[in-house]
C-alpha cells in the first residue's frame, strides 16, 4: 500500500498535492473520492511538524536575541542578514511540512467528524 492509499477503502485515491493539504490529526481533512470519507496525515506527520515549528520558533528568538552581539565578529553576517534569515526560516516553517506531508508518512481516518 503506498501513502497515498485512502486509509478507509485502501484505494488509491490520493496525490501529493491533495495529501499536503489534507492537515494533520487534529484537522478536518479531505474526502476520499471513492468512498466519501475523510482522511488526514497520520502521527508521524502531526508529530515531525509539531517538533519541526518548535525548532524554527527556536530559531528565530536565538537570531533575533543574538544577532546583535555578533556585530564586529566571524558571526557578523548574521546580524547584517537577520531579516533574511528569519524571512528564510518563516517560509520554510510554511513550505516543509507541505512537501512533508506529500510525500511521507502515511493517512489516517480523520478523528474529528463533520459537523
Ligand atoms: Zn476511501
Amino acid at each position: 500500500m503506498s501513502i497515498y492509499n485512502c486509509p478507509h477503502c485502501g484505494k488509491k485515491t490520493f496525490n501529493p498535492i491533495k495529501k499536503a493539504f489534507a492537515g494533520q490529526l487534529n484537522s478536518r481533512g479531505k474526502v476520499c473520492m471513492e468512498c466519501g470519507r475523510r482522511c488526514v496525515n497520520g502521527k508521524g506527520a502531526t508529530v515531525f511538524n509539531a517538533v519541526y515549528s518548535v525548532v524554527i520558533f527556536a530559531l528565530i528568538v536565538i537570531i533575533y536575541l543574538n544577532a546583535p552581539k555578533t556585530a564586529g565578529t566571524a558571526y557578523d553576517w548574521i546580524d547584517k542578514y537577520e531579516w533574511y534569515i528569519n524571512f528564510g526560516l518563516v517560509i520554510s516553517y510554511m513550505i516543509i511540512p507541505k512537501l512533508v506531508n506529500a510525500f511521507f508518512f502515511r493517512l489516517e481516518p480523520a478523528i474529528r467528524s463533520e459537523y
